[in-house]
């Protein structure tokens, strides 16, 4: 399967990681939209938020609990930050293998244009 977020996973593509369990991994975006910008993904690959399942809650309560964690680390929790999963063509989705934005660092405007 060709799919950069698993190449990622694997380490054949390198990212800045910033944390990793048996289950999930999360990084810095490339492209940062905000000051602090980390992708937090399942390493098994689902494709969308549309091919989740039953099967797949706890673990994206965990990508979330990470998350929560990550913020607090990067010193957002008090301020604030976002978490946003997009899926597929009209949300903008671009890497298909569902992964958690966490956006923070400065204030966010609320577009969602
Ligand atoms: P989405 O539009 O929700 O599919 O988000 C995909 C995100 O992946 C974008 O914010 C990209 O900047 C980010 N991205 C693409 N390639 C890489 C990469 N090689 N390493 C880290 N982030 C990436």
């Amino acid at each position: 399967m060709d799919c950069l977020f698993c190449a990622i996973n694997d380490k054949t593509i390198p990212a800045t990681i910033v944390y990793e369990d048996d289950t999930v991994l999360a990084f810095r975006d490339i492209a940062p939209q905000a000051p602090t910008h980390i992708l937090v993904i399942p390493k098994k690959h689902i494709s969308t938020l549309n091919d989740i399942e039953q099967v797949d809650e706890t673990l994206l309560g965990h990508m979330v609990h990470t998350a929560k964690k990550l913020a607090a680390d990067e010193g957002l929790a008090d301020n604030g930050y976002r978490l946003i999963m997009n899926c597929n063509a009209d949300s903008g989705q671009t890497v298909f293998h569902i992964h958690l934005h966490i956006v923070g660092g400065h204030r966010l405007q609320m577009s969602l244009g």
